[in-house]
């Protein structure tokens, strides 16, 4: 195992190399995002993230997952060093047309590689020819499970046919397979940055596992180790479920002769029910947490924490920031758990450090999508929009609520019951005297300079009648806003102007005079 300090003078090439066969998750980006940091942590020197696609299971490909690969990682703001080239954006990369040196990043555009180490190893003796049907194969996990053998996985059959003939019989287009022949009766040690040294007799490894299918198209072991040889990766930092599968593939780095790059198998993410996290939990998928309204920076800041721990009490990292600190030293072995909650604070605390303009800009589709402005916004729509998002920053978890909280200000709110209106201890009376009082201060509010000059002017105003200020506020708030909680008050007057806010406390008080 290498020292951190020898890390530190490495140049470290590591990659996220995802099947398309779902959409991007949680876990999933978490991997991605590690790898990110860590090819350009402080340790690493002219470090490269590469994006390879692991497509070779082509029964559960979907090249909409591909494009969602995409999508994902253009919303979240990271990219890869090297890697696919999305169509789309073949002009506007401009570092290198065929996204980096060992393009393709593809793997169903690499199989000739693949086939071509195949037979490396048929050569050396170290894998072999195997034409069990699929029937003979499902024969036998029959007989053994009714037998309740221990015993799992291929029997090794064609393990004992001469290379030769099988050579021959394959070069006639006899339907086969390669398989890997895992030494028997041997021990596989190997290090894992995390978990240490772990052991695991080959015996006890998936017996003898196909690396060349039928069709042509390698499995994910062969691939996935020919391609991390090939693409000079230096660190396979990826979830513990890979674990098992490890011993495998240092078998099959000593079969080819190569250097295994170093292992380090992430902490799992757990719901807070301690299981794996799953779509029971909530949420899962990137494209979920999208469509909520949440921030990209605020889901990258809380999944960099997921397993990992950097500075005591500092919780708001940017992208560089985590960078910088990131290194495999920060990770925790014990597993991460998701927790929605503090996610949702993430979220909140990104929203109030935007700015009106940044924000509304944000908000904007959910506006439009929730009919705030009766189709496209017109210009001074656009204005209310911005100036109002003052008003409910402080108050927004997601993107989404937004145009809920101040659709008062672009459409007159249904004017409420009356008891809506009536302040503790007060009859109707009273309210509608307290609400005349508003009416008459209105003009000065909606033009105040400030929120404070608004304050102090309704303060003076509620102590030299004799009206407690409460009192005063709640009524008006009623008619302005058409609830007696909504964003701050004088905001709203201002942003909505003296000559609106008076009409609609009119409307207010004509209906509590007639009820
Ligand atoms: N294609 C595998 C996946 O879908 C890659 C696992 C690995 O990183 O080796 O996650």
């Amino acid at each position: 195992m290498l020292s951190y300090d020898t890390i530190n003078l490495m140049k470290i090439r590591d990659r996220y190399a995802p099947s398309p066969t779902g959409l991007q998750h949680i876990g999933g980006i978490r991997t991605a995002l590690f790898n990110y940091l860590f090819a350009r942590s402080s340790g690493s020197q002219d470090g490269k993230f590469v994006l390879r696609l692991e497509d070779t299971d082509r029964t559960r490909f979907d090249q909409s997952y591909v494009q969602n690969l995409y999508d994902t990682f253009d919303w979240l703001g990271f990219k890869w060093d090297e890697g696919p080239v999305p169509d789309n954006e073949v002009e506007v990369r401009s570092f290198q047309s065929n996204g980096g040196p060992f393009s393709p990043y593809i793997q169903s555009e690499r199989t000739e590689h693949y086939k071509k180490f195949a037979q490396e190893l048929l050569d050396k003796g170290q894998a072999y020819y195997c034409f069990c049907t699929s029937e003979r194969i499902e024969e036998v996990r029959k007989q053994r499970e009714e037998a309740h053998s221990s015993e799992s996985g291929y029997d090794r059959l064609c393990r004992q046919i001469d290379p030769e003939d099988a050579a021959k019989r394959a070069a006639s287009s006899e339907p086969c397979t390669v398989r890997l022949k895992i030494p028997l009766s041997e021990t596989t040690v190997f290090n894992d940055y995390l978990l240490g040294d772990i052991e695991w007799k080959n015996d006890d490894v998936n017996p003898d596992p196909v690396l060349l299918k039928s069709d042509g198209f390698p499995t994910y072991h062969l691939a996935n180790v020919v391609d991390d040889h090939l693409m000079e990766i230096t660190h396979v930092l990826r979830a513990q479920e890979w674990l098992a599968s490890t011993p495998l593939h240092v078998i099959m780095y000593r079969a080819f002769g190569w250097k295994p790059p170093e292992f380090c198998h992430l902490p799992m993410v757990m719901g807070q029910d301690g299981k794996k996290l799953s779509k029971r939990h909530g949420a899962t998928s990137i494209d979920e947490f999208r469509k909520a309204g949440y921030l990209p920076a605020a889901l990258i800041n809380y999944i960099a924490l997921l397993g990992a721990s950097y500075e005591e009490g500092k919780e708001i990292y940017t992208l560089e920031e985590l960078a910088a600190r990131f290194s495999l030293d920060k990770l925790n072995k014990a597993p991460a758990v998701f927790d929605y909650k503090k996610l949702e604070w993430y979220n909140g605390q990104y929203i109030r450090m935007m700015n009106d303009d940044e924000l509304a800009a944000l908000c904007l589709p959910y506006a439009i999508e929730a009919g705030l402005f009766g189709g496209e916004p017109a210009e001074q729509q656009l204005k209310i929009f911005t100036a109002s998002m003052a008003l409910v920053k402080e108050r927004l978890i997601f993107l989404k609520e937004a145009p809920e909280k101040i659709a008062y200000l672009f459409k007159e709110p249904e004017i409420p019951a009356a008891e809506e209106f009536i302040p503790k201890k007060c009859d109707l009376a009273k309210t509608i005297e307290l609400l005349q009082i508003g009416k008459e201060l209105v003009n000065s509010m909606a033009q105040a300079a400030s929120d404070e000059d608004a304050e102090n002017f309704i303060k003076t105003e509620a102590e030299r009648r004799e009206v407690k200020l409460g009192d005063l506020m709640m009524p008006l708030r009623v008619a302005i806003t058409g609830s007696r909680v909504s964003p701050p008050l004088f905001g709203s007057l201002r942003i909505l102007g003296a000559a609106c806010s008076e009409q609609r406390i009119q409307k207010a008080l004509d209906k509590l005079t007639n009820s």
